[in-house]
């Protein structure tokens, strides 16, 4: 003898549930990827490093690298990423870690790292800007 409406009534939200897991999710994926997309979005699918290029199959293996090293410094645009394949990011920060250490055990010769000067160009292109503003 029940007087409820049984069509009125039906207590299952399924649809709601289903719904707050969705958005909680999202919300995770966007923490926990939140630089890499935007560098992805802003950078060529493209490794700083050696050149390989990414497609969509493939682009879980383009990291992205702090130049910094310092994962809180997130510039919106994007001056502080670059993209990495595994391999070369890999390789950034083992040398980062062997500089910040001052490691010498595995540390290739001196005359060899002697020849490799990543900043060879630069103070000459520092010296050439300021002769441009000197010159103003
Ligand atoms: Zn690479
Ligand atoms: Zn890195």
């Amino acid at each position: 003898m029940s007087k409820r409406n049984r069509s009125a009534g039906q207590p299952i939200d399924t649809a709601k549930l289903d719904r707050v897991v969705a958005g909680a999710r999202r919300d995770a994926e966007k923490r926990l990827t939140g630089y890499r997309e935007q560098s992805l979005r802003i950078h060529p699918w493209i490794c700083g490093r050696c050149g390989r290029e990414f497609t969509r199959k493939n682009l879980h293996e383009l990291t992205v690298h702090h130049k910094d090293h310092n994962h809180d410094n997130n510039p919106p645009d994007g001056s502080n990423w670059e993209n990495l394949c595994l391999y070369c990011h890999d390789n950034e920060h083992q040398r980062h870690v062997d500089q910040v250490r001052g490691y010498t055990g595995l540390a290739p010769k001196p005359s060899q790292t002697a020849k490799f000067n990543p900043f060879a160009g630069l103070s000459d292109m520092l010296e050439q800007g300021k002769d441009d503003k000197e010159q103003k």
